[in-house]
């Protein structure tokens, strides 16, 4: 029996008995209006906390129980208890739900929540870019009006299907993204949008590159192979065979050097960062003006502007190589009795090396494709002059490795120049003995 109860009974008979007592001593009429008197008040007090209780359930304020006297105090105590609890609950469950939503606004892919009609419940920043979504106005709205792409409305009606496929669908701003539709709760779905712009430019890269260097090693090879069939199949002279054979090594030596420079540009690419030692310019200089003369065969004019008042910081194989590239382009795409000049230049912003030439020159449009693998602006001259179309490659990968940026200026027919630039980090003041006899 409750509190309530058994109070309730205990001054119904309090009363009963005081009304007999007062029945007894002033008469019955007095002894019935003690009872009518005490059951009203009695009456009057649980109405007065039912209807208090009845405005608070009404419009529940947390923290707003009533209170209550007697009896009364010990129901409205309890519930004010429990009140407190569910809010607490209530507090613990919107808090996970804020703490969710704010690991799906962190993930790096768009969300969204779907309801059973496929209507937008929420969805992320991510998702809101990808799909031109209004995360705020657009919620209740069904996602089939917003995203309005064919093959996107009939994923979304066989999304169904258990294990179904990703849908590459072209989304904002040029992107790519595959969206997922995973089915949770009672019929709910989940819709993931993954960012696959940047993985399906790699895979085409991929693609495109092992089918270059398919292409580029074909070609010799099948021309080797042709001269080695005439060799064994036709009764040559010994003169034919010495003609045919160093045909043979000029296409052995070509794939060599596509390997060579592969392997050159695989290394660039995956090596830890270079060596941070000293690549003393001065004799760099010199030792590549000896070099360019030595592949031009007196046929250009080589010069050396400009001296070095600092060294740089890296390590010295890559930067020969990035140099050294340049100046064999410079000297193999300038025709005979042509320029070709290395500069150098150094201040507090920094240093660059450049090479200009007086050659064949590259027109506008090839110019932002020259450091792409095997791009090649005039197929049959960098095939004549011993190009592999890797050379542009390799001096960028060396050059990024130093903080450098290669910059190109180019007039069709006058003559190009290749400027490698690196930033002031990575210059060194020259050495005591070098400085002063740099002076
Ligand atoms: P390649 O081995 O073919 O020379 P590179 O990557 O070194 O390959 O150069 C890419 C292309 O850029 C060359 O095929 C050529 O068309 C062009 N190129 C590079 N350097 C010069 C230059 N100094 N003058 C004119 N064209 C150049």
């Amino acid at each position: 029996m409750t509190a309530l109860y058994r109070r309730t009974l205990a001054a119904l008979a309090v009363v009963a008995v005081a009304g007999a007592v007062l029945g007894l001593i002033a008469g019955a009429a007095w002894g019935w209006a003690l009872v009518a008197f005490g059951a009203g008040a009695l009456l009057a007090y649980h109405v007065v906390h039912l209807a208090r209780l009845a405005r608070w359930l009404a419009q529940p304020l947390p923290g707003k129980v009533p209170e209550g006297r007697g009896s009364w105090d010990e129901v409205l105590t309890a519930l004010h208890r429990y009140e407190r609890a569910g809010a607490a609950r209530e507090q613990q469950l919107a808090d996970a739900l804020r703490q969710l939503r704010r690991a799906a606004q962190a993930m790096p892919d768009g969300v969204v929540l779907l309801d059973a009609k496929n209507s937008i419940e929420w969805c992320n920043d991510q998702a809101a870019a990808m799909l031109e979504l209004d995360p705020r106005a657009d919620v209740g709205r069904p996602i089939a009006n917003l995203v309005r792409e064919p093959a996107f409305i009939d994923y979304l009606a066989s999304h169904a299907e258990e294990g179904a496929r990703p849908l590459r669908l072209a989304v904002a701003h040029g992107r790519v993204a595959a969206i997922q539709l995973i089915p949770y709760g009672e019929a709910q779905m989940l819709l993931l949008a993954r960012d696959i712009t940047q993985a399906e430019r790699v895979e085409t890269m991929r693609r495109d590159f092992v089918a270059n260097v398919s292409h580029e090693l074909r070609t010799p090879l099948t021309v080797l192979v042709g001269f080695l069939e005439t060799v064994r199949e036709l009764k040559l002279d010994p003169q034919r065979v010495r003609d045919y054979s160093g045909m043979m090594r000029e296409q052995a030596s070509r794939m060599h050097r596509i390997i060579e420079d592969l392997l050159a540009l695989s290394v660039l690419e995956s090596a830890p960062p270079p060596a941070a030692e000293r690549v003393r310019i001065a004799p760099l200089l010199e030792r590549l003006a000896a070099d360019a003369g030595a592949l031009s065969g007196g046929r250009h004019t080589i010069s050396v502007r400009g001296r070095s008042h600092v060294d740089l910081l890296g390590a010295e194989p890559e930067i020969a190589s990035a140099f050294g590239n340049l100046l064999s382009n410079a000297v193999r795409y300038t025709p005979a009795g042509g320029r070709v000049t290395l500069a150098w230049d150094d201040g507090p912003e920094g240093a660059s090396f450049s090479v200009e030439d007086t050659g064949v020159g590259i027109a506008p449009e090839h110019l932002p494709r020259l450091t792409e693998r095997f791009y090649r602006v005039d197929r049959s001259r960098s095939r004549e002059t011993g190009g592999t179309g890797l050379g542009l490659a390799i001096v960028k990968h060396a050059l990024a490795r130093h903080q450098g940026q290669l910059e190109i200026t180019s007039t069709p027919g006058s003559g190009s120049r290749f400027t490698a630039r690196f930033p002031a980090s990575r210059t060194l003041p020259l050495e005591a003995a070098t400085s002063a006899a740099a002076e």
